[in-house]
């Protein structure tokens, strides 16, 4: 008899993580674990049409079960499981999505038609939710609020078991809570001054490359006049700071800071009993998490604040690709591999 495997594949706004994840013990077990067995990473810029995403897609999943042993007849695939940065609305299709030519597309369909598995999708910050309450930091938490911050900022809300769905699948764009109405920034959505303008990646590389066209001198400044893209980028960003340059680390602990303002507004509106910092920004370092947990200390709700842990999400990038399977049949993925 085969065994089953399952494929998850996470559609961000900059790139496509697609892996094999096992899920090694059922519901119930004394520590249930999750694990990616292999990997591929596509970029969203390699592609300019949704029939060409999917293709790239395909040919990823092809690839990794070649090597997992499919060809051989040892095991077979037994779902895909598809998370996306957007709404998911009730007849399947993705929308409002950060992949724009992908809103409306039939994404679900065409890859069933593809493999003939089961197929589900979910929003990002939803399939994350699900992978740290099941697996990750998350465990035995009534009230779990995830916040994913990458190319922009998801939700991911589960009270008492249950994902909260308030439209389009998600909590909707909360990401989007205005948190400084006189900011000259406006997200791509249109807003004025809301969190995904002060805490996202792109955020964080708009203000980098400002900083350097300003003072030429500094590091991020020669970062920028060494640049062949023309641009500073987060991850330069990232190692300058790692490097102890004191621009990039007051760079990120703004963005940390304005994260904080964000969460405690979400902890005013769910009472969660745990946040979850996951997503890219979130493996910025203690930077701008120690920003955001003390801004978020300064600014909450006494009443909310009490009993709430903010902590890192335990997945890392990983959440919502191994949350995106979850929404599977179980028996087509509860799949333990050989030792
Ligand atoms: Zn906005």
């Amino acid at each position: 008899m085969p065994e089953d495997i399952c494929v998850g594949l996470d559609i961000g706004g900059t790139n496509i993580k697609v892996g094999l994840v096992a899920l090694d013990a059922q519901d119930g077990a004394a520590a249930p674990a999750a694990r990616i067995i292999a990997r591929r990473r596509l970029s969203v810029a390699a592609f300019s049409s949704p029939v060409e995403l999917v293709e790239g897609c395909c040919t990823a999943v092809d690839g990794l079960l070649g090597e997992a042993g499919l060809e051989g007849g040892r095991r077979r695939l037994g779902g895909i499981g598809v998370s996306i940065c957007g709404y998911v609305m009730p007849d399947g299709l993705p929308e409002l999505t950060n992949v724009p030519y992908l809103d409306g597309f039939p994404l679900v369909t065409r890859l069933r038609e593809r493999y003939g598995v089961p197929v589900t999708m979910d929003n990002d910050a939803n399939a994350a939710a699900l992978a740290e309450h099941a697996f990750g930091a998350g465990r035995g938490a009534k009230r779990l609020v995830l916040v994913a911050v990458g190319t922009g900022i998801g939700l991911g809300v589960i009270i008492d078991g249950r994902l909260v769905r308030f439209c389009g699948g998600t909590t909707g764009n909360i990401g989007h809570a205005v948190v400084d109405p006189v900011s000259p920034e406006r997200c791509g959505l249109g807003c004025r001054g809301c969190l995904e303008t002060k805490s996202t990646a792109p955020a964080l590389e708009r203000e980098a490359n400002r900083v350097a066209r300003e003072n030429p001198g500094s590091v991020l400044g020669r970062l920028l006049a060494g640049s062949a893209g023309a641009r500073v980028t987060v991850s330069e960003v990232k190692a300058a700071a790692d490097a102890g340059d004191d621009t990039a680390l007051g760079l990120l602990a703004e963005a940390g800071r304005w994260l904080g303002i964000g969460l405690a507004t979400f902890a005013a509106t769910f009472s969660p009993d745990v946040i979850l910092l996951g997503g890219g920004m979130a493996e910025m370092g203690p930077a701008l998490i120690g920003a955001a947990i003390e801004a978020f200390e300064d600014t909450g709700m006494p009443y909310v604040k009490r009993g709430v842990r903010v902590v890192p999400a335990a997945l890392g990038n990983d959440a919502a690709m191994i949350g995106a399977v979850r929404g599977l049949p179980r028996s087509r993925f509860l799949w333990t591999p050989p030792s």
